[in-house]
């Protein structure tokens, strides 16, 4: 059956960027034979520029009806000062959870040929490869009641961070799977001795863990987490928890790669549908320049490719060509050190494709 994707460019660098991923995957078609239709939608400041609205009906309906989406980055200054509700960032909120995408999978992975660009010891971090699995649709960032309340004659700021046995139980199996597929080792990161939300957490991913005897679960408090990514990042696998915790640690484990334009992440519902993007903004400090890294945004399509339309071979051959690619020495201006050759966007993407049909 045809699979069809959606791709949704958005504002700043995203149309450059997927406009590259859109390169590869037509090189991907050709070579596997994929059976794929492809749409496009628009979205963020884009979408609000002509409809008036960040996430537009149509734009939503055909988010519904793909089987996964190619996502850029939205945003800029542009819409920085329009009313609340009608910014970019909220059309991107009300995709994720109109989709029910409550699975982030943000994977910390250092190309050997880049292990010189993080700032820790490249002994450290060369070698890299590690998944933070966030739980994307709970927690502190949804929790009721929230608000700023007058108290005593001055404001009071709150906001309630709450968690269902049934939301952990979901997201722990997302996380027990992939660990499965991946080195079997889990770590359940939480504050389970302050935080009585997370104390729930730690007990049900105790229970799962029963379910997959193969998996060796560990169990660490963020604070140590933390510390722990950049002490010695090799000793983990996947790692699963929080929204708000996941926020901070998965921001914490792409900088140990080096570079925000080498990061994909995925976002994926009960039925492995998923949107996938950068973990990077729409850079609109270099939009329109054609220098934007899009290797990001084309190891999203690997991930697209591994998980919702279950080709990991395909993703694994993406894998390969980015990485031959940066074995001739390729750069964009990000990632670019002496003595290797700085290309633009266009470029880079074509030498992905190239490498992708040989
Ligand atoms: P950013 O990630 O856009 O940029 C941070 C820095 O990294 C900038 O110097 C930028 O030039 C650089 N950079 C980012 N991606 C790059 C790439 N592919 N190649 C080379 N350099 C790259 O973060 P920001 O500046 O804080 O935010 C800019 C806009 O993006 C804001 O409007 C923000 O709301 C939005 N944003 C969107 C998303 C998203 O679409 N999911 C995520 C984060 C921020």
């Amino acid at each position: 059956m045809t699979k069809q994707i959606l791709i949704m460019p958005g504002d700043g660098i995203g149309p450059e960027i997927v406009a590259e991923a859109v390169k590869v995957l037509q090189v991907a078609q050709q070579r596997f034979g994929l059976d794929i239709a492809t749409d496009e939608a628009l979205v963020g400041g884009a979408a609000y520029d002509v409809h008036g609205d960040p996430l537009p009906d149509v734009s939503l309906e055909k988010a519904r009806a793909a089987d996964a989406i190619l996502f850029g980055s939205i945003g800029g200054p542009k819409w920085d000062t329009i009313e609340r509700d009608k910014r970019p960032e909220r059309g991107l909120l009300r995709l994720r959870s109109s989709l029910g995408l409550f699975a982030n999978l943000r994977p910390a992975l250092l190309f050997p040929q880049l292990a010189d660009a993080s700032s820790l010891k490249p002994e450290v971090v060369s070698g890299l490869d590690i998944l933070i699995v966030r739980e994307l649709t709970g927690g502190i960032y949804f929790g009721q009641p929230r608000g700023i309340r007058e108290e005593n004659g001055e404001r009071v700021g709150f906001n309630t961070d709450v968690y269902s046995e049934s939301e952990i139980r979901r997201i722990g199996r997302v996380a027990f799977d992939l660990a499965m597929a991946r080195g079997k080792r889990l770590c359940s990161v939480d504050k389970a001795n302050v935080l009585e939300v997370t104390e729930l957490w730690k007990e049900i991913m105790t229970e799962l863990s029963a379910e997959y005897p193969e998996v060796e679960l560990s169990h660490m408090y963020v604070d140590n987490a933390a510390m722990q990514l950049v002490r010695a990042p090799k000793q983990f696998d996947v790692l699963v928890t929080g929204n708000l915790f996941g926020d901070i640690l998965s921001d914490q484990a792409a900088m140990l790669t080096g570079s925000i334009g080498m990061l994909p992440s995925a976002s994926l519902d009960q039925a492995r549908k998923g949107l996938y993007e950068p973990c990077h903004g729409s850079a609109p400090d270099i939009a329109g320049q054609g220098i934007a890294n899009p290797l990001a945004t084309i190891l999203s399509l690997a991930m697209l490719l591994r998980y919702s339309l279950d080709r990991g071979d395909v993703a694994q051959a993406i894998e390969a060509a980015v990485e031959t690619v940066l074995e001739q020495g390729l750069r964009t201006a990000d990632i670019h050190t002496e003595g290797c050759r700085k290309v633009s966007t266009a470029e880079m993407g074509d030498a992905v494709a190239a490498a992708l049909s040989a």
